[in-house]
């Protein structure tokens, strides 16, 4: 287990604690956010969405969860135990962006093949998630960023986790960058077979750093764990681990 250091806030003068590798950190006494390694205040908009949802909402979701849909055990709902509920404030970074990608290359499905030439032009709310945590499904969040408001500590229940941010603004839009590139390199095997020239030019429009609250949930069925991810903002199961059925 790492060790937290602290720093003070310069605007109430409380604690701040943050352990290795984080760079961003969030005064929970008053809200106020600075990059730790310069003790500067952070400047870029910091927004939040609201969690809508109680610890008993989200175990009723989850019991609606377990008793529908396809592929599920029958006794699901009725034999698993909810052992664990925990809200955590995730830190992201939104880049909305546009983007276009040009290519041409060949075309191998006919004979003879042919040389093709296209254009993937496209506007993204491009999500990076600003730390690690294991297995959250970056990608399947479509983040309701309709509902965010400026970031308001008083928001943020007592016994909920708020975590910093280990990834900078640039690198964040680096990764955006690497993330958009690859995503249309495989949108184009659609059209082409063998990419001769491709060149992607991204207009970034708008950084956000933004805290979403997930709910982290564990339950217990027929001797083990499985765990599941709900976003507290629209209450979508963004990922459920679900037993198999023949148990
Ligand atoms: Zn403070």
């Amino acid at each position: 287990m790492a060790i937290a250091q602290s720093i003070h806030c310069s605007h109430c003068n409380g604690p701040i604690e943050f352990k290795p590798g984080e760079i961003i950190a969030t005064c929970k006494y008053c809200g106020f956010t600075t990059v730790i390694q310069t003790g500067k205040p952070f400047t870029f908009a910091h927004s939040l969405l609201i969690n809508n949802y109680s610890s008993s909402q989200i175990e009723e979701l989850v019991r609606n969860w377990m008793s529908s849909g396809f592929m599920k055990p029958k006794d699901l709902e009725k034999k698993s135990k909810i052992t664990e509920t925990s809200l955590v404030y995730l830190p992201f970074w939104v880049i909305s962006l546009e983007t276009s990608t040009k290519y041409e290359g060949i075309f191998e499905r006919i004979t003879p093949p042919i040389v093709k030439k296209g254009e993937i032009k496209k506007e993204y709310n491009w999500l990076i998630i600003a730390r690690q945590v294991a297995s959250f499904p970056t990608r399947e969040y479509d983040i309701p960023l309709a509902g965010k408001i400026p970031y308001d500590f008083r928001k943020i229940e007592g016994f909920a986790k708020l975590l910093n941010s280990e990834i900078d603004r640039e690198e964040a839009t680096t990764l955006t960058k690497q993330q958009i590139d690859t995503h249309h390199r495989f949108l184009i095997q659609q059209d082409i077979d063998r990419i001769i020239e491709l060149s992607t030019t991204i207009n970034v429009k708008q950084i956000v750093y933004l805290h979403a609250p997930i709910w982290f949930i564990k339950y217990y069925y027929k001797d083990k764990t499985y765990q599941l991810t709900v976003d507290g903002s629209k209450g979508m199961v963004l990922k459920g681990d679900i037993p198999s059925a023949k148990l």
